[in-house]
């Protein structure tokens, strides 16, 4: 098992529930651990998520399932907007385009998820990616202010690896 560090966020909306219906693949873009931490524990970056996975699968935790976290902005998933009102968060520390995961992270991912599946009656199908949620956003809403950033987050490749290890 990975070690799990409870830490805290005030990039969330104090007060909201939530039911998880499913879960968001992201990743950091960014290799530097304490880095993440400072932007998800300042006020006002909003950027937050419920679980961030270090490269060696130490799993850092920022608020409860049951709390709204703000990981996912513009967003659809199901035909249902605001993902961040329904769905929980998960950052992969890394730059998915650049370089793959690692097996510690794909390993300690399975550990988290494994109990949500029965807790929340979740299926594969409800994991997806942030950039799935948010182009198919964009196509249905379009983005004609040009605030929705075109950021990349995890590559397809490597969300195809995390949900082909659920299979094993
Ligand atoms: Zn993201």
């Amino acid at each position: 098992m990975h070690k799990e560090i409870q830490l805290t966020t005030p990039n969330k909306k104090v007060g909201s529930v939530i039911i998880p219906k499913g879960i968001v693949l992201h990743d950091t873009e960014w290799f530097d651990l304490d880095g993440v931490i400072e932007i998800f524990q300042s006020e006002d970056t909003l950027a937050s998520a419920h679980l961030l996975i270090d490269l060696d699968g130490t799993r850092y935790v920022f608020g409860e399932d049951y709390e709204k976290l703000y990981h996912a902005g513009y967003s659809i998933f199901k035909g249902r907007k605001w993902c961040n009102n329904f769905m929980l968060g998960v950052e992969f520390l890394g730059h998915t385009e650049q370089k793959p995961l690692t097996e510690d992270q794909i390993n300690s991912f399975r550990e988290w998820v494994s109990s949500r599946f029965l807790d929340y009656d979740l299926e594969v199908s409800d994991i997806t990616t942030h950039k799935k949620i948010r182009t198919d956003y964009i196509n249905e809403f379009g983005d004609k202010d040009g605030i929705i950033k075109a950021k990349r987050d995890i590559s397809d490749i490597e969300f195809k690896k995390v949900i082909d290890s659920l299979f094993v």
